[in-house]
């Protein structure tokens, strides 16, 4: 599903990776993910994401709304457009 030619990140869900999400190192400017192609399992540590795993960064953003506190400044909020449709 894409929306405004975006797709969901897989970490926190808003609609920002572009290109069908055929965006490798694409960083996530919501939660910080960065787009991972090489891990096969959301429980596998992300190189890109100094050994995050895709599990790991969705219950950090929960709690921090980034994937990790160190990164919570290069962050923002998610705009109007980029919430999932219902
Ligand atoms: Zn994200």
């Amino acid at each position: 599903m894409t929306y405004n030619n975006k797709a969901p990140c897989p970490c926190c869900g808003y609609m920002t990776i572009p290109n069908n999400v055929d965006a490798l190192a694409y960083i996530c400017p919501v939660c910080f993910w960065e787009i991972d192609f090489f891990v096969s399992s959301d429980d596998e540590p992300s190189d890109l994401n100094h050994g995050l795993s895709l599990n790991k960064a969705r219950e950090n953003y929960k709690l921090f709304k980034t994937i990790s506190w160190e990164l919570r400044k290069h962050c923002r909020p998610p705009n109007r457009n980029e919430y999932p449709a219902v």
